[in-house]
């Protein structure tokens, strides 16, 4: 009994606490005992877990993200401006504070904005950001593009398109800004001359914006016209261009020239991340068929070959799957540019109607007609630049790539067995 007594009186007194010794070492050996210091561990873990699932958050509830599948990828300006106004508010504006994201609104891949993405180029695009698995955005007006140019991704996921006219603001949060938007054929920018300035200029204006407001990196696409009718041959990027400022194309090449001007002075003076890419002539699957452009034109083949002027004047003819790979590369690259895009191989338009007579319609009569004003007499890039700082050079020949073409002309114009009219088939 005395026994006992005097184990439990030790053993009483060894749970006391360090206080009551006085000694550091005793309090750690009274932790250490019993495992004790487990079931502090513990406890702490367990109040965590509550305060976490339980407290209330400073941060409000998020609204449900809306369901892609519903929308079938046509969402409404107003539904995406709420959408990109949640986020705004849960970061309090600034892309990113830092501070804990929410479980569900974390990122996962590249945001991706293609403005212009219904268009011939940018539904190219579009189709190969998505097979790389980035989450694109397409913000069109649908002037010259169409849905049909990206039907294909409805339903899925990644994909958003909204219509919207890049003239006005837009509210997004994204990674990657490709700014494509713009009429491209002459035929298209002469139409609503002032319509195209305002594009160029107050569309590359909001969408610079854009990039400085969320920190986006902007690749311009500019264009091969801000050489006008050219001096210097071929076109180094290093030449400033020889532009009459009030003609009939100047909508669109002093438009360009502007939008360069801007992107250089949001990177200049806001620090964007900006890329510049001089594209000349482009042509392929899901061109507008009734652009007007010499390429169109002669792929179309309802009429003869028509040859505007003497047809002496020259072009150089890229296909649309190169010009996308080098706005990838330009892209993902670290040089501003800008950067000339375009096949240095060089046709005069009855070279071209040869090729075509040659490699489509040996029977395709030739016929000339009066040539348009300002028209450039020569055109053709110097891609030394690309060359060594992107890597990049064109691999489909003119002879490969029209045939692709017509082919995609023939099947939606006479309804033609279905052809493959994506990028990847003539590249590979
Ligand atoms: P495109 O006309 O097929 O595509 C342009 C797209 O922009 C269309 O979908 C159109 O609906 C959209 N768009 C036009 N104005 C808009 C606006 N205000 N707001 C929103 N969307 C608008 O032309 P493309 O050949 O695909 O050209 C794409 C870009 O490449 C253009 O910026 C063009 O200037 C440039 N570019 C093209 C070529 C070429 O040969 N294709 C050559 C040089 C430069
Ligand atoms: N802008 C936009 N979306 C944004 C941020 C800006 O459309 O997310 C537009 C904005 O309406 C403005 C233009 O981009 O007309 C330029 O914006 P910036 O902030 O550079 O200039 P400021 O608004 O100060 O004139
Ligand atoms: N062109 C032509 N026949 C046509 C359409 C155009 O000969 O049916 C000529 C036009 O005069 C220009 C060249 O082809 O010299 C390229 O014109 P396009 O409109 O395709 O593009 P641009 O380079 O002028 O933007």
């Amino acid at each position: 009994m005395t026994s006992e007594l005097t184990y439990r009186r030790r053993h009483n007194e060894m749970e006391q606490p360090a206080a009551y010794y006085g000694k550091p070492m005793k309090l750690i050996h009274y932790m250490l005992r019993e495992q004790r210091l487990v079931f502090v561990l513990v406890g702490i873990a367990i109040a965590t877990v509550a305060f976490t699932l339980f407290s209330p958050s400073p941060i409000p509830i998020p609204i449900p993200i809306p369901h892609y599948s519903d929308q079938l990828s046509m969402r409404s300006e107003s539904s995406s401006l709420a959408q990109s106004r949640r986020i705004e508010y849960l970061t309090g504006g600034m892309g990113s504070v830092g501070g804990k994201i929410p479980l569900g609104l974390k990122r996962k891949g590249l945001r991706v904005v293609v403005t212009g993405g219904a268009g011939f180029v940018g539904s190219h695009l579009v189709d190969r950001l998505m097979a790389r698995g980035d989450k694109v955005i397409v913000v069109d007006n649908f002037f010259t593009g169409s849905k049909e140019n990206v039907m294909h991704h409805f339903g899925n996921p990644n994909f958003e398109l909204i219509r919207h006219d890049v003239v006005e603001p837009i509210l997004l949060e994204v990674d990657h800004i490709y700014h494509l938007a713009c009429p491209a054929s002459p035929v298209h920018y002469k139409f609503n001359p002032v319509k195209t300035i305002k594009t160029n200029v107050v569309g590359t204006l909001n969408m610079l914006g854009l990039a400085k407001r969320v920190g986006a990196r902007f690749l311009l696409t500019s264009t091969s016209e801000v050489y006008g009718d050219p001096l210097q041959h071929p076109q180094v990027e290093t030449y400033w261009g020889n532009v009459n400022p009030i003609g009939v194309r100047s909508c669109y090449d002093e438009g360009k020239r502007t939008a360069e001007t801007l992107a250089m002075d949001y990177h200049r003076g806001a620090n964007v991340e900006v890329r510049i890419a001089r594209i000349f002539n482009t042509y392929g699957p899901r061109m507008c068929i009734d652009d007007g452009r010499v390429v169109s034109n002669f792929a179309l083949r309802k009429e003869p070959l028509t040859v505007y002027g003497d047809g002496k004047q020259t072009r150089s003819f890229q296909f649309v799957s190169d010009l996308v790979e080098g706005l990838m590369r330009l892209m993902e690259g670290e040089h501003v540019g800008p950067f000339n895009l375009g096949n240095p191989g060089e046709f005069t338009m009855l070279e071209l109607a040869k090729v075509v007579q040659e490699t489509i319609d040996p029977n395709a009569k030739i016929e000339f007609r009066p040539n348009t004003e300002d028209d450039p007499h020569k055109r053709k890039p110097d891609i030394t630049k690309a060359k060594e700082l992107l890597g990049w050079e064109p691999k489909v020949a003119l002879r490969q790539g029209l045939p692709l073409m017509v082919q995609d002309f023939r099947q939606r114009v006479f309804g033609d067995q279905k052809q493959d009219t994506t990028t990847s088939s003539s590249t590979e």
